[in-house]
């Protein structure tokens, strides 16, 4: 994951590391090669421009320190700003209020929304919750069947009905949840492999039914910007509250990531780096940062 965003910064901040002092123009020449890395690892035009600004700013305001030499500082000046562009810090699930707390899953096709909603099922169990998986993605009948399989795999009680429309498969899926004492609903919805109107509007019925205590969108990491423009538009047509990046195992540039946040304003909350029930971590902002400068 991340590798050539590492290794490029890697380069980049080798010649800084070294340097005993720092002059405005050797900061400009380093800036303008972490700008070049970014825009190549996929990240969004704006954001890039704003981080770097950022960074020289602060670089060049840095009053020297005796105990790091001047590089250093200026690496952990990025450090800081990679930290913050990517969220700051960690923001949990929502599962406050009156149970059961529902958490609807929404992207497009393709994205990993079948496989997430068993994985933050066995997330939630693991923590003691006990959670209903719920196959409203009736027009993909293969999901259906595999979010079926993925509750068998992991023990996890799934709500699937053929034939049925996703409000009404919603409707009876809440009421065996108030029954069984269910405290969490994690429902799994239909995507497109474009974003268009009637798919919005079933998603926009299901919100309007179901209150869900979380709309999470799911991104696929691998795609960067395309990811992102996809979250943009997600999020000013629902109430979106959360990110999820999966396939963060592949080849990709790191883009998605480092921009998603800044350009929808909503927090990842986790990452999934591989198709297993188990492959979900927590998204901590300062550990991801640790991990893109190597
Ligand atoms: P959906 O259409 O959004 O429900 O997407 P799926 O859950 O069916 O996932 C699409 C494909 O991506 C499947 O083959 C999954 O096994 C795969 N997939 C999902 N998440 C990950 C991940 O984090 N890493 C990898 N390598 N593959 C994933």
């Amino acid at each position: 994951m991340l590798e050539q965003l590492r290794e490029n910064l890697d380069g980049v901040l080798k010649k800084l590391r070294g340097q005993g002092t720092i002059t405005e123009s050797n900061i400009q020449d380093a800036m303008r090669e972490v700008r070049r890395t970014l825009l190549e690892a996929d990240v969004n035009f704006t954001v890039a421009r704003d981080f770097i600004r950022t960074v020289t700013e602060k670089a060049l305001g840095v009053r020297v320190l005796k105990s790091i030499t001047p590089g250093q500082q200026i690496i952990k000046i990025i450090h800081e700003e990679l930290t913050r562009i990517l969220g700051e810090e960690h923001i949990p699930l929502n599962l406050g209020g009156l149970p059961p707390a529902v958490l609807m899953l929404v992207g497009l096709q393709g994205s990993g929304k079948t496989t997430l909603a068993a994985k933050l099922g066995l997330h939630l169990k693991s923590l003691g919750k006990r959670p209903l998986l719920v196959a409203a993605d009736v027009y993909r009948p293969a999901a259906i069947d595999q979010l079926v399989k993925l509750g068998i795999e992991t023990g996890i009680p799934v709500h699937a009905e053929k034939g049925v429309d996703p409000l009404t498969i919603c409707r009876n899926a809440m009421d065996i949840a108030r029954q069984d004492n269910t405290n969490v609903v994690i429902v799994d919805t239909a995507g497109r492999l474009h974003i268009d109107e009637k798919m919005m509007g079933e998603l926009q019925s299901l919100q309007n039914f179901l209150h869900p205590r979380e709309i999470l969108f799911v991104a696929d990491g691998m795609i960067g910007q395309d990811a992102v423009n996809s979250a943009h538009e997600f999020n000013q047509q629902l109430s979106v509250t959360g990110l999820v990046l999966t396939k963060m195992d592949g080849d990709t540039r790191g883009g998605a990531a480092l921009s998603i946040k800044s350009v929808t304003g909503k927090p990842v909350k986790f990452i999934s780096s591989g198709e297993k029930p188990g492959d979900l971590e927590p998204f901590y902002p300062d550990r991801f940062a640790d991990r893109i400068l190597g």
